[in-house]
């Protein structure tokens, strides 16, 4: 049997809020109901949204809720080496290659394509050359027709179906600020971190056929996933600092903790409020009673 390696991967924008901790407990409870490995990713590579501080924060955070990672947390920023020799071993294949749109010239051709009824993906203008013009982004090709089709069944949404080609079109690998996109950092992560399950928010659900795909381009395995529904505010937008997610109050976690097993659907007694320890023990177990469903 593999050795369960999970992980939670916050992107250090602000501090944990409630949102956050539904992943984060979520992430931890499937780890502990494997007795399994749970570590800590400090997706810290999107210079212009990190806050300094604030990844230190949410594992300080998370250590007051009871989660400590069985290793230390890894940091994508110290680790922009790994990302360049993935991405060179990707333009091996062929497959990738340099693309100079600008982001008005992809929505243009966008309204076009939407005008006729076809698709809102790239349209793959720079796949054949860039016609002159400088190159910005670098995109991984996706195939054309039925190959495009990735399928896959997370363990809380059931089966999933994305065609790459018609939905998402060739996807960037490199931004054209120059830092890795997410796709590629969390993909190369996930193989060197050896992680065998992926549990997260189900805003990343949309982004998972894409890392499948890459994965199957670097010849690498594929974990298994589970998308957990995600927190909204009463407008129904997901809960993000952008939203005005309010920070957690560290200071009560049994709270907090019993809010977010209540999100993920687990009933517990009273007795979780009484201390951590009872709290995990009884919400191990029951995530473990709600996964056999
Ligand atoms: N850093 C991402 C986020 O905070 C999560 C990435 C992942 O779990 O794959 O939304």
């Amino acid at each position: 049997m593999t050795t369960y390696r999970g992980r939670f991967a916050p992107s250090p924008t602000g501090p944990l809020h409630f949102g956050s901790l539904v992943s984060a407990l979520a992430s931890w409870l499937d780890a502990r109901a494997h007795r399994g490995t749970w570590l800590v990713r400090i997706e810290d590579i999107d210079g212009p949204r990190t806050v300094p501080g604030a990844a230190e924060d949410i594992v300080e955070t998370l250590a007051r809720f009871g989660m400590v990672a069985d290793e230390p947390p890894a940091w994508q920023s110290r680790r922009m080496s790994l990302y360049q020799q993935e991405f060179e071993r990707l333009r091996s294949t062929g497959l990738v290659y340099p693309c100079g749109c600008t982001r008005k010239e992809i929505a243009d051709s966008l309204v076009h394509a939407h005008a006729r009824h076809t698709t809102l993906a790239y349209p793959g203008t720079c796949r054949n050359g860039l016609n002159g013009k400088p190159a910005r982004a670098w995109r991984l090709r996706v195939p054309d027709g039925d190959a495009a089709i990735v399928t896959f069944d997370d363990r809380w949404q059931g089966p999933q179906t994305q065609n790459l080609a018609t939905e998402v079109g060739d996807f960037v690998l490199r931004r054209a600020d120059d830092q890795w996109a997410y796709q590629l950092a969390v993909v190369v992560d996930d193989v060197d971190q050896r992680i065998t399950h992926v549990v997260r928010g189900a805003d990343l659900l949309d982004s998972t056929a894409r890392q499948i795909y890459l994965q199957q381009c670097m010849g690498v395995p594929t974990p298994s996933y589970l998308h957990v529904p995600v927190v909204t505010n009463a407008d129904g937008e997901k809960l993000s600092k952008q939203t005005g997610a309010l920070a957690l109050d560290a200071s009560r976690p049994l709270v907090a903790l019993n809010d977010a097993a209540l999100h993920l659907g687990l009933t517990l007694s009273g007795t979780a409020a009484l201390s951590r320890e009872a709290f995990y023990a009884e919400a191990i177990g029951a995530w473990s009673e709600r996964m056999k469903r």
